[in-house]
């Protein structure tokens, strides 16, 4: 480890097993999500953690070998990807940039939408930009990206098959409504390539390692994807936790994503990255313990950039 400059490289190990210790406890009350059968039999009591500073200092605990599906924390991912090879008309030619009052696969949103999905990081605004990306078929599309991630993140994504068997072993007729009403309102062509490129993405797998190094993307920046990379931020503090998101501006102050896996990824501009997996969701859909020590780390380490 190098020496440390950064806020974030101040925490001390002893501190962060302590929290993550009493997160995991926290998570009891958290449910599983029951529509993807894989993720409904997940580990209640798994919990892992990685922090990474931009000065190449970390810190993580406990099973930080255990890989799990992104989910919807692919959707900045996704969002970052489109920015970069189309460019920003073409992205919000098909996708808002509001926050969302209602939950992440709300019909009803879309409809008061007049069928124009609100942001990225909700289902139907992930829908309709996972059909933006570029490849033949589905399997393409996701290669395409996986191979962009793991090359700016030095990552090793994978697609997990197995939870995408799972994903498609009950049809989520929410997201094919989504579709659908987005196919009728003109902002999707085809529904069948956008979901099935959508559900393999979310597939798309790794530690909080890899995720941890995702978010040091967003960090890093650089010339060539820095203002894309400031759009996508912007968009996970306003939007990154559904409509859990003004709360989360104020408890903890940093732009963050989560998916239906358990998973948290929080970035400190200028700061560094936090990685977390623990598996029972709060009402929205977030994880419990994650938010847990996310608010823990922010709050003691003064991290909210509001502050
Ligand atoms: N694939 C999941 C779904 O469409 C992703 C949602 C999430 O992680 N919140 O329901």
């Amino acid at each position: 480890m190098k020496t440390s400059t950064s806020k974030l490289s101040s925490l001390q190990p002893e501190q962060l097993a302590t929290w993550a210790t009493e997160a995991i406890n926290r998570s009891n009350s958290g449910q599983l999500p029951a529509y993807i059968p894989l993720l409904a039999r997940a580990d209640r009591q798994r919990f892992a953690v990685q922090i990474m500073a931009i000065d190449g200092h970390f810190l993580n605990w406990g099973s930080i070998a255990q890989t799990f599906p992104l989910m919807s924390v692919v959707k900045p991912f996704v969002l970052l990807y489109l920015l970069c090879e189309l460019g920003e008309k073409a992205v919000f030619d098909c996708v808002g940039c509001e926050p969302s009052e209602m939950p992440f696969n709300s019909l009803t949103q879309l409809e008061t939408d007049k069928g124009k999905p609100r942001n990225p990081m909700i289902n139907s605004g992930a829908i309709a930009l996972a059909s933006l990306i570029p490849g033949e078929n589905a399997v393409e599309r996701c290669q395409n990206l996986r191979t962009w991630l793991n090359q700016q993140a030095n990552s090793q994504l994978f697609v997990d098959e197995l939870m995408l068997d799972s994903v498609n072993a009950m049809p989520n007729q929410n997201n094919w409504d989504i579709a659908l009403a987005m196919v009728e309102s003109g902002y999707l062509q085809n529904s069948e390539i956008a979901l099935e490129t959508y559900n393999r993405v979310c597939c798309l797998s790794g530690t909080v390692e890899d995720l941890a190094k995702l978010g040091m993307v967003l960090v890093n920046g650089g010339e060539a994807i820095g203002e894309n990379c400031r759009t996508v931020k912007a968009l996970m503090a306003t939007c990154g936790l559904y409509e859990a998101s003004g709360r989360l501006a104020l408890r903890v102050g940093l732009p963050a994503k989560s998916g239906v896996s358990g998973a948290l990824l929080s970035v400190i501009p200028g700061e560094g990255a936090i990685a977390s997996y623990s598996p029972p969701l709060n009402k929205e859909g977030n994880s419990v313990g994650g938010l847990f020590l996310l608010e823990k780390i922010a709050k003691t380490l003064r991290l909210s950039v509001f502050d």
